[in-house]
């Protein structure tokens, strides 16, 4: 990694004071070199001049994907054409890539499927939990939302909530275990805040909810392929999540839905598009689910976007989530650690939390300059994002992010804002 610009640091002299910043470099070098997740780092297109601290928004280029691509394109369709659904394998694209995101979120085979945005899944996994909620019985007319949600999610619930008669209620996340009660159907909770970085305990609001007697929905966004989830181990009812983020799927990559297998064949989806029939091509008129994970389909999948997460999946390979979770908590540490020594006292303040259990694989900090100081930040070579009014948004992705990397970003930030 190329970091030159400091004066050479003093590695073993002990630090006289706080504004002496000269031993990070070297507890940098340190931590790199034991680095058990160094080897990953090859596995993507990164610019060595940039540290890029957005992968909790658009994930780095895996460098299989643009070869995969033009294969893909060139001989796939290009020559191979319709003959691909079969000879290529695209028509059971959904289930397999499913498969393959599965054991990254604690699930088995044949219980993920992969399409459509995650708004969309969303949508189904909602209506579809609304609609085992009410097979019961009338009653639970309440859907249950985490009041600091990503807005999507708020804004599907709110259409899921009027097509089924329910009406929803904004709680604070870590409220929602104690608020889940007789008229709840269902529960959609955000895994990680994507402001703060605040992580939420899966297990402990899914047992709640369930022990309420309602469903949990669990939107995995920020989490997945960042830290353990462990959807099945826990009883979750369902999830949802991106790819384009921890998991580098690519712009607008698909999404994609997990139904807890006991619930598999109550799942009525609202959107029971030809793909999800039980013989897609009979062509029928009337319709009948198909079993298992294809149920969760909906029309025909984008094949490019797919197969291009298909082909960033491939970074996982030997690669254990622990590891990944161990290395993500250390990056986040060690920023802050960073921040505290660089920037000047009062100018910023993290709004993510101290406790490990309760964090995530980014930093918020909060900043009254934050809208100016992120483009002089870009400018300098360090990507993050900025959550309006004031907080600077910094994502860890510990596949590729170093500690010497994290130093720098810090000291950049030190130097933009004082
Ligand atoms: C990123 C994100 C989304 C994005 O939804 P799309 O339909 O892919 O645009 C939804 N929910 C959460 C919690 C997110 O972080």
């Amino acid at each position: 990694m190329s970091d030159t610009s400091d004066a050479p640091d003093t590695p073993d002299t002990p630090t006289p004071d706080t504004s002496d910043t000269s031993d990070l470099a070297a507890r940098a070098a340190r931590l790199d070199a034991a680095d058990e997740l160094a080897f990953v780092r090859d596995r993507f297109v990164l610019d060595d001049d940039v540290v890029y601290l957005d992968g909790n928004s658009l994930g780095a280029l895996p460098r299989a994907v643009p070869g995969r691509l033009a294969e893909v394109v060139e001989h796939e369709w290009g020559r191979l054409g319709i003959r691909s659904w079969e000879e290529s394998g695209w028509w059971t694209a959904p289930e397999r890539i499913g498969d393959r995101i599965a054991p990254l979120v604690g699930a088995g085979p044949g219980q993920v499927v992969v399409g459509d945005s995650t708004s969309v899944n969303v949508f189904k996994a909602l209506v579809g939990a609304v609609r085992i909620a009410h097979a019961d019985g009338p009653g639970r007319d309440e859907i249950l939302v985490d009041a600091g949600t990503f807005p999507t999610d708020g804004y599907i619930a709110g259409s899921a909530a009027r097509l089924t008669g329910c009406r929803v209620r904004a709680v604070p996340a870590d409220r929602i275990a104690a608020e889940a009660g007789p008229r709840t159907a269902v529960a959609l909770v955000n895994h990680v805040d994507f402001r703060t970085g605040r992580l939420y305990d899966l297990p402990g609001i899914t047992a709640a909810v369930r022990a309420a007697g309602a469903l949990a929905v669990w939107d995995l966004c920020h989490s997945a392929g960042a830290l353990p989830v462990e959807l099945a181990a826990h009883g979750v009812d369902f999830a949802v999540g991106c790819t384009y983020k921890f998991l580098n799927g690519g712009p607008g990559a698909p999404a994609y839905l997990y139904v807890r297998p006991g619930l598999q064949r109550w799942f009525d989806s609202p959107l029971p598009g030809w793909n999800s029939h039980a013989e897609p091509f009979a062509m029928a008129a009337d319709y009948a689910p198909a079993e298992g994970a294809p149920r969760g389909r909906v029309g025909t999948p984008d094949i490019l976007s797919m197969l291009a997460l298909e082909a960033a999946l491939g970074v996982w390979d030997g690669v254990r989530i622990e590891a990944v979770r161990a290395k993500s908590l250390a990056l986040t540490d060690f920023f802050l650690e960073c921040v505290a020594r660089y920037v000047p006292a009062g100018l910023v303040e993290s709004l993510t939390p101290d406790a490990h259990a309760e964090r995530g694989s980014q930093v918020s900090l909060r900043c009254a300059e934050a809208e100016k100081a992120m483009p002089e930040l870009i400018r300098r070579g360090v990507v993050g994002d900025v959550r309006r009014p004031d907080v600077l948004r910094f994502g860890f992705t510990p596949l590729y992010t170093s500690f010497a990397e994290v130093r720098r970003a810090a000291r950049v930030i030190g130097e933009v804002l004082s």
